[in-house]
């Protein structure tokens, strides 16, 4: 049988740049293996090769979050370089719809907005369960956003609460009800899953004017990540605690 190293091991999806790089960055920081997903090849391996540059233990790994014939790779890869999973970050997502009325968002937007923040996130969590249940410390965060909270988006004095693009808010939400159904059903294993909401934070997805810092962005997911063997599962937070549903 091949020897496995102990030291853990992360994925990130997503994570070529924005708030997954910054994620694989503090994970790596904190002795963690950690590989860094991405769909294009070339960015994939750019961003490991910066992060390498600053020392860190990150390998590439490619997977797009809407092919599942990436994920079975992936899997293969992980199953025979480290045996075991101990975290995913299900951090890849898209917003393209943020200025169109949801009266008048187009399908295309609306299914191809959940290929990627819902059904993506959902097969490749399920192509790589046997590998997070292979670890003594599973870990599964699911990136969504505050944007996906309905109760705060029934409140008339939340700040965010004249943001209401469809696709990109009902894809959170029901990313949401993924956190909520899988914790559930693996309340009795050692795996946690959780949604953590990085907040307005300044990246490409919304042409930078996030007024967070990726650092201050990614922290959440990175504690969500690392929770101890006592921490919550099936919850919902951002950095200054629980976020309503
Ligand atoms: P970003 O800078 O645009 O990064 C998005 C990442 O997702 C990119 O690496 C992108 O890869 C990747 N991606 C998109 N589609 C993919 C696919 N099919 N397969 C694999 N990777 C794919 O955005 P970000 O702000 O860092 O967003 C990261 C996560 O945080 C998202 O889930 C987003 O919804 C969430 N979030 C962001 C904010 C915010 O204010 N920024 C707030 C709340 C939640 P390419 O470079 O190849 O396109």
């Amino acid at each position: 049988m091949t020897e496995h190293s102990n030291k853990r091991v992360a994925f990130v999806t997503g994570a070529n740049k924005g708030i997954g790089l910054e994620t694989v960055r503090q994970l790596a920081k904190q002795g963690i293996t950690v590989l860094l997903g991405a769909r294009d090849e070339q960015r994939g391996k750019d961003a490991v090769a910066k992060l390498q540059g600053e020392g860190l233990d990150v390998q590439f790994l490619h997977l797009d979050v809407n092919d599942a014939t990436t994920h079975d790779a992936a899997r293969m890869f992980i199953e025979d370089n480290f045996g075991r999973l101990d975290i995913l970050v299900n951090n890849a997502g898209i917003a393209l719809d943020v200025a169109q009325k949801p009266s008048e968002v187009d399908m295309q937007t609306l299914r191809k907005t959940f290929d990627t923040n819902f059904f993506g996130a959902i097969s490749v969590t399920q192509a790589l369960l046997p590998l997070n249940r292979k670890s003594d410390a599973g870990r599964i965060v699911n990136v969504s956003s505050g944007l996906g909270s309905l109760t705060q988006h029934s409140d008339p004095t939340w700040k965010f609460y004249e943001v209401k693009p469809l696709a990109y808010n009902a894809s959170k939400t029901a990313l949401n009800a993924f956190t909520v159904m899988l914790a559930h059903e693996l309340k009795d294993t050692a795996i946690k899953v959780n949604s953590a909401d990085p907040g307005f934070t300044a990246t490409d997805l919304n042409a930078h004017r996030g007024y967070k810092t990726v650092e201050q962005g990614a922290s959440i997911i990175v504690r969500l990540a690392t929770l101890p063997s006592d921490g919550a599962t099936g919850g919902y937070f951002d950095d200054e605690g629980v976020v309503p549903w």
